[in-house]
């Protein structure tokens, strides 16, 4: 399949060179100038994608992905697909899958988890907004950069399922360093505390596969000194984006609203750069 990709970066490269090793041909565009692996350069997005029967974008925000829509969406030809991967707000996400769908394209939104790890081993999870066709035609792109793939719902559920699914776990990141820096302090043991949470009510994620704590529970950043794994600032956006959603439907998330501000002051105070797990770090003072 002729496939475009716009956005080479931290993501969007690996996930390139996937398709590129796996047969297809690759013709990729960034305005920095990246390229990915066996996948040719293309002089400008609109060249990128024309002629392709599907493009994909891999890009910071939902600003930047309703900019390059208006210059792609008129080069590609109808009935080929748009398939963005990027994190951006539901209403670009929506607007965007109706300019496409307005000039005979299919469109899905397929927002990420899995980070430039999940991206490079090819085994991202999609989370897919669209309709049946357009998310059957982009599933086997889906299958080849990564291990599983939830088809949401109509345009935007992709990108509504990522937003929930983050504050989530921004929100149980940061009970779960709050719950290592209180045993801390009343001199529990970490490992006892791990062996205990990981395998009751308290479980989660954040424990008992990415555990804040250095030493403790399978290797993690936290091991790494803090390393991204995913930067605190990647879990800062997600948070905005899942309060600009809510106030837009008036849904009361008071604890996203929290986490928000949290991960604001932690990256105020010289988090920017670490991993969103060293708020752990912050709460013992250890930097
Ligand atoms: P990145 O900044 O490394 O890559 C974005 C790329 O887009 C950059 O190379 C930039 O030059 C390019 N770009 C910007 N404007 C452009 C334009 N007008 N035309 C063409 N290219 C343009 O970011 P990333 O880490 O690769 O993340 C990409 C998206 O994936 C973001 O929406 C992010 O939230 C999401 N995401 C990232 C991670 C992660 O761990 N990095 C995980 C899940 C989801």
């Amino acid at each position: 399949m002729k496939i475009g990709f716009i956005g080479l970066g931290n993501m969007g490269a690996p996930m390139a060179a996937n398709l590129a090793k796996a047969g297809h041909e690759v013709r990729g565009f960034d305005v920095a100038g990246t390229v990915a692996e066996e996948v040719a350069e293309a002089a400008s997005a609109r060249e990128a994608a024309t002629g392709c029967a599907a493009l994909i974008t891999m890009l910071p925000n939902g600003a930047i992905l309703r900019h390059v829509a208006d210059e792609i969406i008129p080069a590609m030809q109808p009935g080929s697909t748009l398939i963005d991967c990027s994190t951006v707000d539901v209403e670009s996400a929506r607007a965007v899958a109706a300019q496409a769908e307005d000039a005979g394209l299919q469109a899905v939104d397929a927002p990420v988890s899995g980070g430039i790890g999940g991206a490079t081993a090819g085994t991202l999870t999609f989370m897919a907004g669209g309709s049946e066709r357009a998310f059957n035609t982009a599933l086997p792109l889906f299958e080849i950069m990564g291990r599983k793939t939830v088809h949401c719902g109509a345009p935007g559920a992709g990108q509504a399922a990522k937003i929930c699914n983050n504050m989530l776990l921004g929100i149980s990141m940061l009970g779960t360093c709050e719950a290592f820096a209180l045993a801390e302090k009343l001199d529990l043991d970490w490992q006892k505390l791990f062996d205990v949470v990981s395998t009751s009510s308290g479980a989660c994620w954040s424990v008992n596969t990415y555990c804040p704590a250095p030493g403790i529970g399978p290797s993690s950043p936290a091991d790494n000194d803090y390393k991204p794994g995913f930067a605190a600032e990647l879990m800062l956006k997600d948070l905005r984006l899942s309060q600009e959603a809510a106030e837009a439907v008036d849904a009361a998330t008071p604890m996203g609203s929290r986490a928000t501000e949290l991960y604001q002051a932690f990256i105020k105070a010289g988090g920017e750069g670490r991993d969103f797990s060293a708020v752990l770090a912050a709460l013992r003072g250890a930097g």
